[in-house]
């Protein structure tokens, strides 16, 4: 190897920026040139890429978001586009790739190495939802954001005598939601991965209401219900106010944990080592405080991101 690429494609995560500085360094300490690839396959198709040195990727650690931009390229889907690509990358010297983002950039990924061309995946998604992996970068910053908030909200509906429902982000995983419940010891945790039933819900809130509770707080995995509507009937059920809060894109944003930028250091020198090593078509995992490595292919066909059942007995239980 003489020159690597290096993306971040799908949404965004903070620690992205730290996993390519970590790229960057690895790779320049191992002699060989890095570009930098803007938005995402997008970029990598259209041969936007830029020189990347130690410079470069000076300051970026404590950064949100991704420096090098990322972009929903659907175009990507299509093999012609994927060969026409790798071309793209041939032409300009680059004989290997890594790549930082949530599943669907895993599928660009395999295709790529199922091309021939050297390519790790970097699991990057606040939503915790990658197979194999115990964290994803970008995970404990929005569960960080996503508690602060909540912690926020129940100062105020404890003064107020107030039902708060709470939307967290993490698409079809409901990790962030049964971390953010246990960490906030809220009434109620409604995630995709456990049945829940509307009416149940609703008479354990009146319960504790009628048995003198002050305030209650329920928290909602995204696309599970129309919380405004739960905090209308709510109010309506109990007679407390009760309002909804969607936290949304602000659990995307803002500077990186301590537990994210390290794991995303770890990753990104990880990757490095792995195309050193001769690897292609692996995506790097931690494993109970190890980093290892899995067949992407595999990763996304046959393995499954497992859910924290315990953690939401517990929320349960405790809450
Ligand atoms: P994430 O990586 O966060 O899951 P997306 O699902 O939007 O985000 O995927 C990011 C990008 O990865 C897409 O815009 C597209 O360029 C590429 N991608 C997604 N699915 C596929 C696929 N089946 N084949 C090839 N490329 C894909």
């Amino acid at each position: 190897i003489k020159k690597i690429g290096v993306l971040t494609s799908g949404g965004d995560a903070p620690g992205m920026n730290a996993a390519i500085r970590a790229v960057v360094r690895t790779a320049l300490s191992y002699g060989w040139e890095v570009v930098g690839v803007i938005d995402g396959y997008a970029g990598l198709h259209a041969g936007n890429f830029i020189q990347l040195t130690r410079r470069s990727v000076s300051d970026l650690l404590n950064r949100g978001g991704t420096f090098l931009g990322t972009a929903r390229f659907p175009q990507f889907k299509d093999p012609k586009v994927r060969e026409e690509a790798v071309e793209v990358m041939k032409q300009n010297g680059i004989d290997a790739l890594v790549v930082i983002g949530g599943d669907g950039s895993y599928m660009g990924a395999k295709f790529i190495s199922e091309l021939g061309f050297p390519c790790i995946g970097l699991p990057g998604t606040i939503d915790n939802d990658i197979a194999g992996t115990d964290a994803t970068i970008g995970f404990d910053t929005a569960l960080n954001t996503a508690v602060e908030a909540i912690d926020k909200l129940r100062d105020t509906c404890s003064s107020h005598k107030r039902i708060s429902v709470v939307e967290v982000m993490g698409h079809h995983c409901g990790d962030l939601a049964v971390c953010a419940a246990v960490s906030c010891g809220v009434e109620a945790v409604l995630v995709p991965e456990v049945k829940w039933d509307k009416d149940e819900i609703y008479a354990s809130i009146k319960r504790s209401v009628d048995a003198g509770k002050r305030h209650a707080i329920l928290v909602v995995c995204e696309l599970q219900t129309d919380v405004h509507q739960m905090a209308k009937d709510l109010e309506a059920l109990t007679g407390l106010e009760a309002r909804a809060t969607v936290q949304g894109h602000i659990q995307r944003g803002g500077t990186p944990s301590a537990v994210d930028r390290v794991l995303a250091s770890r990753m990104g020198a990880y990757a490095c080592e792995l195309l050193k090593s001769g690897e292609s078509g692996r995506c790097v995992a931690l494993k109970r405080g190890e980093l290892v490595h899995y067949d992407i292919i595999e990763c996304i066909n046959s393995m499954k991101h497992r859910f924290m059942k315990t953690t939401y007995d517990l929320a349960c239980s405790l809450g």
